[in-house]
């Protein structure tokens, strides 16, 4: 089983079906693209000397190349490697070396920075539409190549918040049963006529383009390669039956943006990767009605944990409807999921523990580490170093990464619930709250604030409507107002950053 035979299929199904477009603008058929993914993945084999279960390092900001590439990887029988446009060159160095990357794809920005970084390891850097790149397409095509179920198909290097990043070792059969989840789950209701890539496609935007090949979906790549709320907006406008992954920040984002645009086009907005705090989720569906998805996965179960749909932001009527909102949903259906305590017992309702999965999704491990992955994957569950609790109905809401965690006083402080309070605050625009050391209580609870640009917003204003909001022990013992919070190139706080920049404070 190789996932490029399901890109095989639709191109013949499909032949004149729209398959990428740039802004507006359809570039390539489904007949096109199969054909180009042959092409390419004979001239690597061929022209680069690619064998299958080599590892390809795909550095390209979004474009219309991405997909190609990837699909050319597997159907060569390759491992792609996508890693994220904004790394710096020694996270790609790294990422490179790492994995052993037998060559590199760049978009031209990145050209020099990969050629820099993989000067020992990659054999060929290739730049998009290039001389070379058009070579490799005229190449005689191939048939798919055969892969069993469990070869490597990509390696999802993790983010990073914490150490070196890992690659998540994904097979086929992994990546098959995301894209079950994803129309079990996330987004069940056809047609599926265009998927956005607004969001970068070394993550979850790529992933979901999985699913969206298979259902002969057209791939838009935004003219300016990137996010840009103005230009999403205009994109909805432009393509009838829309969806999209976006990252909470960047439905944050659009939200920012006032009300003036026609949304009616769109579809879904699928938002996960990061908590999205209540408050925001009640703007995006008063902004865009009941088209809103979440997902909760992780680069080791690729976007398949859990998943709140559609239908269930949109059922204002349940009397848990508030608390649905702010949990992560049900799990989803290729997956079991369980919240267990230290000694990996399973919990009961309502107890917080680490949240465990299990099932055709989990990575085969990380790539050339063995240690790492006998720690995370045991028994076959996989650890996902997230805590929660399921409620009675199977909906399950995460505190934190368990490291996140606050212990004050001997007692569990989930800086989630601190955040999405003062997030209510009118003048607070973004929070992140850490535990500091302290003598006597072990840590107490600190908050860095991003006030809205008008405010005057001082401590005893925060700390009054704490009181207000919350048990006491809870509230922060201090505040401190920051222009910005530290991201990682998700858009992810980095509260590891946020800890060392307090404690050198
Ligand atoms: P990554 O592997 O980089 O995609 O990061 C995965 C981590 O992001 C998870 O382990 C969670 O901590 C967090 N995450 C993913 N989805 C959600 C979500 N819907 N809500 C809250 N946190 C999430």
């Amino acid at each position: 089983m190789n996932i490029a035979s399901h890109l095989s299929r639709v191109a013949r199904v499909w032949p004149e079906g729209p398959a990428v477009a740039v802004g507006t603008q359809v570039v390539h058929t489904y007949a096109a693209l199969g054909h180009r993914v042959s092409c390419l993945a004979a001239g690597m084999h061929d022209q680069l000397g690619l064998r299958p279960g080599d590892r390809v390092l795909l550095a390209l900001k979004n474009c219309p190349a991405y997909l190609e590439l990837m699909y050319a990887c597997w159907h060569a029988g390759l491992v792609a490697v996508p890693a994220n446009a904004k790394l710096h060159r020694d996270e790609f160095a790294y990422i490179a070396g790492n994995c052993e990357a037998a060559a590199a794809f760049t978009t031209p920005d990145l050209t020099e920075t990969i050629a820099a970084a993989c000067d020992d390891t990659v054999r060929a850097v290739v730049e998009i539409d290039t001389d070379r790149y058009t070579a490799l397409l005229n190449a005689a095509p191939v048939s798919v190549a055969n892969r069993r179920a469990d070869d490597a198909a990509w390696l999802f290097y993790t983010s990073g918040t914490t150490g070196r990043p890992k690659g998540a070792t994904l097979t086929h059969r992994n990546l098959n049963a995301a894209f079950l989840g994803y129309f079990a789950d996330v987004d069940p209701g056809g047609p599926w006529r265009a998927f956005l890539h607004a969001a970068p496609m070394s993550h979850g935007s790529g992933l979901y383009g999985i699913a969206n090949v298979v259902q002969g979906a057209c791939h838009v790549i935004p003219d300016s390669g990137g996010f840009d709320a103005n230009e999403v907006y205009a994109l909805i406008e432009a393509w009838p039956g829309l969806s999209f992954f976006a990252a909470p920040t960047m439905v944050k984002r659009l939200l920012d943006v006032p009300q003036a645009h026609d949304t009616s086009n769109l579809k879904l907005i699928i938002y996960g990767g990061g908590p999205m705090y209540v408050e925001d989720c009640l703007k995006a569906l008063e902004r865009f009605g009941p088209k809103l998805s979440q997902l909760y996965g992780q680069g080791e179960s690729p976007m398949t944990i859990t998943a709140l749909n559609a239908a269930l932001h949109a059922d204002r009527q349940h009397p848990r409807w508030m608390e649905r909102l702010a949990s992560v949903g049900v799990a989803q259906t290729p997956v079991e999921v369980r919240v267990v305590g230290a000694d990996g017992s399973r919990l009961s309702p309502g107890d917080v523990g680490e949240v465990v999965v299990k099932g055709d999704t989990v990575m085969a491990g990380y790539w050339g580490n063995p240690r790492a992955s006998a720690d995370t994957i045991r028994d076959g569950w996989l650890h996902t170093g997230d805590m929660g609790s399921f409620d009675a109905d199977g909906f399950l809401t995460l505190k934190d990464r368990s490291k996140d965690m606050i212990i004050s006083g001997g007692t569990n402080i989930y800086p989630r619930e601190i955040e999405e309070t003062l997030l209510t605050h009118p003048d607070v625009a973004e929070v992140s709250v850490i535990g500091r050391e302290d003598r006597e209580w072990g840590e107490v609870v600190v908050a860095y604030v991003v006030a809205n640009d008008r405010a005057v917003l001082g401590s005893d204003d925060l700390d009054a409507f704490c009181l207000e909001k919350m048990a006491r022990f809870k509230r922060p013992k201090d505040y401190r107002f920051v222009a910005e919070l530290p991201k990682n190139n998700y858009g992810k706080v980095l509260k590891t950053a946020l800890r060392e920049r307090d404690a050198g404070r």
